[in-house]
């Protein structure tokens, strides 16, 4: 992590002491805004651990990561591919919800490069402890923070990220991208997605042999 970010240092040693911190956090603009901090999910060892963008307007309001419309479409597609859910770690590249108001609704906006780059630091905790064999990065946000730059997901999408030290890193689309598409490029997409999980799939099978 890097020296200049505020409060340079280690994330906790568990999920709970990362959960209460990053309630706490104000590390980035985002957390000052009307939300509450996302923590991950799922077993402490997991072997595959699937990182989003953020928290959405559900999850905020829920506490809870993946919960909505792209939660609901990811956990059809595991399922399609022969991933329990419940043996996944799921979190998010940044742990609060990033938005504008729009009169009374809070509109999604992106996280910029260096607010991804400040929250890595309770994704790298989260990857610590959870020690996954496999990470999958929804969408470019959650790709920067796992791999700490920017990556074309069509170039990185389909196979294993060479890496120094850790777990293979996984690249494909963000849920939310698909539900977005329409046609045929729809389901061109949705091919190509399905096509993503079940080589990760394939492979977290011979990891685990
Ligand atoms: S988004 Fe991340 S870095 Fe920013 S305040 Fe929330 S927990 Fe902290």
């Amino acid at each position: 992590m890097a020296k200049d970010l505020p409060d340079a240092g280690k994330p906790p040693a568990t999920l709970a002491g990362i959960e209460k911190a990053i309630h706490e956090c104000r590390r980035c603009p985002i957390g000052f805004l009307e939300n509450q901090a996302v923590m991950g999910e799922g077993l402490k060892k997991s072997a595959l651990m699937v990182v989003g963008e953020q928290p959405g307007e559900q999850e905020d309001l829920a506490g809870k990561p993946f919960v909505g419309p792209s939660g609901q479409l990811l956990d059809r597609y595991l399922v399609e591919a022969g991933i329990d859910r419940r043996q996944v770690y799921v979190t998010n590249a940044v742990k609060h919800f990033k938005f504008v108001w729009r009169g009374k609704r809070r509109l999604h906006q992106s996280p910029t490069g260096k607010e991804i780059d400040i929250c890595r630091f309770w994704l790298d905790g989260e990857l610590a402890i959870v020690q996954p064999k496999i990470v999958l990065a929804l969408g470019g946000s959650a790709a920067r923070g796992v791999l700490g730059k920017s990556v074309t997901i069509s170039k990185t999408r389909g196979h294993p990220l060479p890496q120094e030290h850790g777990p293979e890193v996984w690249v494909t689309a963000h849920p939310s991208y698909l539900l977005r598409l329409k046609d045929e490029m729809k389901e061109q997409q949705e091919r190509l997605f399905r096509a993503d999980l079940a080589a990760v799939a394939e492979r977290l099978g011979e990891l685990a042999e």
